[in-house]
């Protein structure tokens, strides 16, 4: 709704631990975003400048929001998820400054730099404030990088573009242990058969995998005790990977 997009939320707690896989993004998120706000020193003693923003991109479903949700959950700064307003995008730099250091967040960046509107001429704006923007860090997703506005991945503004890849098979061997972890499943069922199975399904599509064979198990009978291989066959055969190799060459 309108209203809801007028304001800043506040970050929903996720844990790294929630995140399966991905392992190599985290860490260079954290090395990107925690390292300058926290040992701001080493930098200036390497004589680097810290990223003062981070691109994520890739295709839908692979975890960038949840990525962005754990740092800012994990990171004990102050961080603000930001809506889609010019007065929002004011308002939480205006708060991110004052708590320096901080992060900010924009989800779905295309949504907002597609435009050329007064919202992104607002948030160029607030980036370029060098002086008093130090110190907070802009981190920002999207599954559309083709369409962002060069303007904002000039050097100086989201300059440290990361990409988040489908994931790999070890990757969605820790996605499907983390959704299966509260789930009855029958001895039939192995994961590393089910990680063969989800290959090139977005994480997204493994946690879909995950709840439709829960739910064929229960439509087959409401008594069902345990989920078992069949199940998770069915749920495959409904669940399709939506991300071609046409697709993910053009992220690539
Ligand atoms: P979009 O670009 O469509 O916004 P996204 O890359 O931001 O997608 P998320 O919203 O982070 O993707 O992930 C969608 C859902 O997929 C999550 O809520 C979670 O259930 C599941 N998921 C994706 N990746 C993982 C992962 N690495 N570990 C556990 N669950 C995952």
């Amino acid at each position: 709704p309108s209203a809801m997009r007028e304001v800043q939320l506040e970050v929903p707690k996720v844990l790294w631990s929630d995140i399966g896989g991905q392992e190599e993004i985290k860490l260079k998120l954290c090395q990107a975003v925690e390292w300058p706000l926290k040992h701001p020193e080493a930098f200036i003693r390497m004589g680097i400048n810290p990223p003062r923003g981070i691109l994520m991109y890739g295709p839908p479903g692979c975890s960038k929001t949840m990525i962005a949700k754990a740092l800012a959950t994990e990171s004990e700064l102050f961080s603000k998820w930001v809506g889609e307003s010019e007065r929002a995008v004011r308002e939480v730099f205006r708060k991110a400054r004052a708590a320096a250091p901080s992060i900010v967040f924009f989800d779905e960046i295309d949504a907002l730099a597609v435009e050329r509107g007064r919202v992104l001429a607002q948030l160029l704006t607030e980036i370029d404030g060098v002086e008093q923007l130090k110190d907070v860090t802009i981190v920002a997703a999207t599954n559309r990088p083709d369409i962002i506005d060069k303007a904002l991945i000039r050097p100086g503004r989201l300059d440290r573009i990361l990409y988040v890849p489908l994931p790999d098979s070890c990757t969605r061997h820790q996605i499907l242990t983390i959704h299966l972890k509260n789930m009855p499943v029958s001895d039939d069922v192995s994961v590393d058969q089910l990680v063969e199975q989800t290959e090139k399904y977005s994480g997204a599509e493994v946690s879909a995998v995950c709840h439709e064979a829960a739910m064929f198990a229960l439509q087959e009978d409401i008594n069902n005790q345990t989920i078992e291989q069949r199940h998770f066959d069915y749920a495959l055969s409904v669940v399709t990977p939506r991300i071609s190799t046409e697709m993910i060459q053009f992220y690539e």
